[in-house]
């Protein structure tokens, strides 16, 4: 975890691993597993996951999700995330998968969690980045099949997973509905971090917050709409895992100049920056602090609030937090 005289250290809280395949990694996967996928180059794939709606989107995301099938798949999706994040200087990943379509699709649970927890180990080793696991609880599937998540993860706490997420349709789906799941999960000693504040407005924040327990928010940029709610935020020192690009691909904001977030950070809410879905919405981490860093938050400050909302053990949140003292951050402006 050393970065000194490369890109400043960066913490990235709020990334979905299954969007971070690239297109021949996908084709090799759907070879390997007799999977199909709508194109059988990279160039075409390429083209079919470019992002133009929200539905598009779906149908993409159902065809790169299928060709994982293995434990070694979920494990390789980690490290060469890791890889790349190594590449610009990110020191730490929370990373996001979803289970419940794959368990759907005949994966086994512990094929699942022995995959993307191995994968986590192997990026500490090879590219020195810490990788912990935020398992998402699909809201658009009954309630029965959130429950064995948040067992599975429970049992691989000491394996890496730190919390349980929450994601899908929210403008459908209200985080109330899973209040009993995320009182088990904290209960168990994990994080609640759901995705709330982006397809719908302030009253899914606050829910997140009082019915979930919510540690962090993915999102909540839409809390910008309740003066109230921005203040309270500010007050709690709650982190938002802030995702600008893919803010503007969904149409959250119409572009980046209008994003909610310098207002939210200049009024003390701590915005912690991320790609959410770097490759399916053509975007990178690097991309997303430097227009954080145009919206009035450095690197610095993206660095120290997502420092504020880590879940991982108290040794390494302060390793990584003497690793942002002693960076130079003088002129680092992205
Ligand atoms: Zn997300």
């Amino acid at each position: 975890m050393s970065v000194n005289g490369g890109p400043c250290p960066k913490i990235e809280l709020h990334v979905h691993l299954e969007a971070t395949v690239e297109p021949a990694t996908l084709l090799a996967m759907a070879r390997r597993n007799g999977e199909r996928l709508p194109a059988d180059t990279v160039e075409g794939l390429r083209d079919f996951c470019r992002f133009t709606t929200f539905p598009h989107f779906i149908a993409v995301w159902i065809a790169v999700t299928n060709v994982m099938r293995r434990a070694d798949d979920f494990r390789r999706v980690v490290v060469d995330y890791a890889a790349r994040a190594a590449d610009v200087g990110c020191v730490y990943v929370e990373g996001i998968f979803s289970p419940a379509e794959r368990v759907r699709r005949g994966v086994p649970w512990q094929d699942l969690f022995e995959g993307y927890c191995d994968g986590a180990a192997e990026a500490r080793e090879r590219h020195g980045v810490e990788v912990r696991l935020t398992p998402d609880i699909t809201r658009d599937f009954p309630l029965g099949e959130a429950w064995p998540i948040v067992e599975w993860a429970g049992r691989y706490r000491e394996r890496g997973v730190v919390g349980v997420g929450l994601g899908g349709s929210e403008q459908r789906y209200p985080p109330e509905l899973f209040a009993p799941v995320f009182q088990r999960v904290r209960e168990d000693g994990l994080g609640s971090v759901p995705h709330a504040g982006e397809m719908r407005g302030p009253a899914s924040v606050r829910t997140a917050l009082e019915a979930l327990g919510a540690d962090r928010i993915r999102h909540g940029v839409r809390a910008a709409e309740d003066p109230g709610l921005v203040r309270e935020l500010a007050a709690r020192g709650t982190v938002l895992d802030v995702t600008p690009v893919s803010n503007v691909r969904t149409g959250v904001v119409g572009d980046l100049a209008a994003h909610p977030l310098r207002e939210l950070a200049a009024a003390g809410v701590r915005c912690s920056v991320s790609s959410d879905d770097p490759v399916l919405m053509e975007t990178s981490l690097e991309e997303n602090v430097a227009a954080a860093a145009a919206l009035g938050v450095p690197p610095r400050d993206q660095f120290f609030n997502a420092l504020d909302g880590v879940l991982c053990e108290p040794g390494v949140r302060e390793r990584l937090r003497r690793l942002g003292e002693a960076y130079d951050w003088e002129g680092v402006s992205a």
